[in-house]
């Protein structure tokens, strides 16, 4: 029977020297650099490049991705423990090739790309000599799909895209764009809309303006005008009509990725809060001493770890499947609570660290707002909590009887009954 919590002493090794050189060499970025994605700064070609060699070199490079696409195809229980030592730095995933959008972008290419259409975005792309967007949201309905409409109608040996796009990260980046567009009006969600690779430069393709989030250093978040965008016929990504299920692919195992980072980031806030609770002395004593102090730290890590396992059990039956659907719960379970855990532990570190916790010299203020993008970012956590319940109340049934089987006189007369006690008198 295997049921084991243990990392094996090879793993364990490369996770220690993860660990070491994020600490060191990748978390001072964060410092000093701006977006991760600026690939176009010339100072990311001078600091992070020789970081992503030493990476490249030790073979921990898009570990995501099977050995067939330049990855070490560690699965995701082994990229869970990657991810979360990662995620305590911006830069951590671009450093390791998978950052996103692009991890799930590329698993999409690779997927349903033809041989064209990869070789002209995918290998830069794992390279990282390029970065992409994904464009789905709409401004006026969010990523609900059943009101996007953005459309595409085919012309000829092109089709012409038209509408608006909201919320794509890191367009001002991006080579490409993978944007979802309406190609059949009056077909279901699931059978209308297609997924398209429109080149970044593309007339009719403009950015409206880059909307900003908190302590992010740039404001990345494109807000995207098609205005009669022409792309070839071949510039569809899948079946025509299926960008729902192209999604899919990439959203499953990329909402996973986000909650595995996000273990490592309210790490970093509950470490904070326990070096902080050990150095401040107020009133008489210090912070550690005090037992609401103890409680919250107490708290945080509790919450914190059950995250955790949470985390690498879905992750460990997403290997043991290898079936997104049969996870979906679990998934979706992992997305709803990641919110909750990053935002308490965040809030509970900023308020241990009194005034200057609020302010901009600490990163509490912007860990605190992180966990309202998770909330939000690939679809809000009602959407994800419905998931959840909807799958739960499937493995149950409704009970014809007045007074259910639990119900304790029932479930004596039941008893009495099986045990041949009718007789008796009752207790
Ligand atoms: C940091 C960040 C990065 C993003 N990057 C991208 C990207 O690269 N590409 C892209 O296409 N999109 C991206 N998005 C957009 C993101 O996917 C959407 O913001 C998200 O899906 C919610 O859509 P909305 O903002 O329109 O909110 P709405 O859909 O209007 O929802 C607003 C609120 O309404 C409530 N609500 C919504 N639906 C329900 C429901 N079914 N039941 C109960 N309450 C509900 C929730 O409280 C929700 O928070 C990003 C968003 C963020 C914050």
């Amino acid at each position: 029977m295997a049921w084991d919590f243990e990392t094996d002493p090879e793993f364990q090794r490369e996770l220690d020297w993860i660990a070491q050189f994020v600490r060191e060499r990748v978390e001072p970025l964060d410092a000093v650099l701006g977006s991760p994605w600026n690939i176009h700064d010339p100072r990311f070609e001078q600091h992070v490049r020789p970081l992503q060699a030493q990476v490249k070199a030790r073979g921990l490079w898009a570990c995501h991705l099977g050995p067939e696409l330049g990855g070490a195809g560690y699965g995701q229980v082994k990229l869970a423990l990657m991810n979360e030592i990662l995620g305590r730095s911006s830069f951590g995933p671009i450093v390791f090739g998978c950052q996103a959008p692009d991890s799930g972008n590329s698993e999409i290419l690779a997927h349903y790309g033809t041989p064209q259409q990869k070789r002209r975005w995918l290998q830069p792309l794992l390279d990282n000599r390029i970065v992409s967007c994904f464009a789905m949201t709409e401004p006026q309905g969010g990523a609900d799909p059943a009101v996007f409409t953005t459309c595409a109608v085919r012309e000829g040996d092109e089709w012409v895209i038209t509408g608006r796009k909201w919320f794509a990260s890191n367009a001002r980046f991006a080579a490409f764009f993978l944007v979802v567009a309406v190609t059949d009006a009056q077909a279901p969600v699931t059978a209308g809309q297609s997924m398209f690779i429109v080149p970044a430069g593309t007339p009719g393709l403009s950015i409206v303006r880059d909307v900003g989030i908190g302590d992010e250093p740039e404001a990345t978040h494109g807000y995207l005008d098609f205005d009669h965008v022409r792309v070839p016929v071949d510039h569809i990504l899948g079946q025509p009509g299926k960008a729902f299920e192209v999604a899919q692919v990439r959203l499953g195992g990329g909402r996973v990725h986000h909650a595995m980072r996000t273990i490592g980031l309210a790490q970093k806030a509950l470490d904070a809060m326990c070096e902080r609770a050990l150095s401040r002395r107020t009133q008489g004593s210090l912070l550690a001493d005090k037992q609401m102090v103890q409680e919250r730290i107490a708290d945080s890590w509790i919450e914190l770890e059950q995250f955790r396992l949470l985390v690498l059990r879905t992750a460990w039956r997403i290997d043991h499947y290898k079936d997104y659907r049969r996870v979906r719960q679990d998934i979706a379970a992992v997305k709803a609570a990641m919110p909750r855990v990053l935002h308490d532990i965040a809030a509970r570190a900023l308020h241990l660290h009194g005034s200057i916790g609020v302010s901009t010299e600490m990163p509490f203020a912007g860990m605190v707002l992180r966990a309202f993008q998770m909330g939000l970012a690939d679809g809000p956590t009602e959407v994800h909590k419905i998931t959840v319940a909807r799958q739960e109340l499937r493995r149950h049934q409704a009970s014809a009887a007045l007074f259910p089987a639990y119900h304790k006189p029932t479930a004596a007369a039941q008893a009495r009954a099986v045990l041949g006690m009718d007789g008796d008198v009752p207790a």
